[in-house]
């Protein structure tokens, strides 16, 4: 198993996990881009939202990346990523949103 993101929904890379439910999980991007920058995960690989169908696991996905901007107080704003596919620049070929937050960010994404 070669996927990064797979390794560590496994367990094989340890990680601080900041939520897990039987779908998802979350955790620190290790390269920060604002004071908060959290990656929320899929358990199962899926490549990105192109290929992303099943609306529940949409639906949980959305709403973990809320819940966990309420949990670290962005009441001030943040921003939903999902770079996909190589035009948006999408590094990890495992889908993930990115919750960022915690200063003022500019109008495009940061980074
Ligand atoms: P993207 O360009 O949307 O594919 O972004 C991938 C993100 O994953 C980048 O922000 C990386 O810093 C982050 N990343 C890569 N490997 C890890 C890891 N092992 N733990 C946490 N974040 C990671
Ligand atoms: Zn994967």
């Amino acid at each position: 198993m070669s996927c990064i993101f797979c390794r560590i929904a496994a367990g094989e890379i340890p990680s601080q996990k900041l939520h897990e439910d039987e779908l998802v999980f979350a955790i620190r991007d290790i390269r920060p881009q604002a004071p908060v920058h959290i990656l929320v995960i899929p358990k199962v690989h899926i490549a990105s939202l192109w290929e992303l169908e099943d609306e529940a696991l949409a639906g949980r996905l959305v709403s973990v990346a809320a819940r966990l901007a309420r949990q670290e107080k962005l009441e001030q704003g943040w921003r939903l990523i999902a770079n996909t596919r190589e035009h948006a620049g999408q590094e990890v070929p495992h889908l993930h949103l990115h919750v960022l937050g915690g200063k003022k960010l500019g109008r495009m994404l940061p980074g």
